[in-house]
């Protein structure tokens, strides 16, 4: 499978997170809950113009699954989801995001803790992933595909399986060492109190799915 290469100025910021000493780690989930509400907004202006869109409250919500014997946390979602297209352009380069402005200030600005103040997006998971997986259905179309990479040497995509139209983000955890133990990310009450922390003003339901083996 062909591996491609992030764009120049995605790079960089995928080295920041990657070689991260920024404490809050814990952000990451901050900005995947983000998106995955964004998504789902998309979805309900859809289904508020178009009336052929069978909207049905109950399917709209946000499910955070943690693995203990994998070592893996996947946020999902019932949002608009993403063509192949669509992966490629927004995960593939952050050109088209908000994280652009937040790396320009933070090379001025020089300074860690600027992570907490801007919205710096879905590379923050690479913060704690040793690999991010990104399956996703879009709405209207029939086709799923997966986006996978292990950090700034590249990323891959291919068709995929998924029912659903939405989005499921499923991260593989670095291993853990001296200064962090990763694993915490998936005890349900450390899990809990981040996205209390962060997360309260989501409008959307998150659910807890905590999987010991
Ligand atoms: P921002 O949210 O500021 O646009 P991000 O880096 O967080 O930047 O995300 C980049 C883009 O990737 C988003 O704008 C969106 O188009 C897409 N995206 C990320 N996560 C999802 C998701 N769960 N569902 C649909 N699209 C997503
Ligand atoms: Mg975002």
């Amino acid at each position: 499978m062909e591996k491609k290469e992030f764009k120049a100025e995605s790079k960089r910021l995928l080295e920041m997170m990657v070689h991260s000493i920024y404490s809050q780690k814990e952000i990451f989930l901050r900005e995947l809950i983000s998106n995955a509400s964004d998504a789902m907004d998309k979805m309900y202006y859809k289904a508020l113009t178009d009336d052929t869109i069978d909207f049905d409250q109950e399917r709209f919500y946000i499910k955070i699954s943690a693995d203990k014997d994998k070592r893996t946390l996947t946020i999902t979602d019932t949002g608009i989801g993403m063509t192949k297209d669509e992966l490629e352009k927004n995960l593939g380069t952050i050109a088209e995001s908000g994280s652009l402005a937040f790396k320009r200030e933070h090379e001025i600005q020089d300074g860690h803790d600027m992570i907490g103040q801007f919205g710096v997006g879905f590379y923050s998971a690479f913060m704690v992933a040793q690999k991010v997986t990104v399956l996703s259905k879009a709405f209207g179309s029939d086709e799923a595909y997966q986006w996978q990479s292990d950090g700034v040497d590249g990323y891959t995509i291919q068709p995929a399986e998924k029912t659903e139209t939405g989005t499921m983000v499923t991260i593989q955890l670095k291993e853990n060492n001296d200064d962090e133990n990763y694993d915490a990310f998936l005890e349900e009450h450390r899990l809990k109190s981040i996205i209390k922390k962060y997360s309260d003003f989501i409008r959307y339901p998150i659910k807890m799915d905590v999987t010991v083996w």
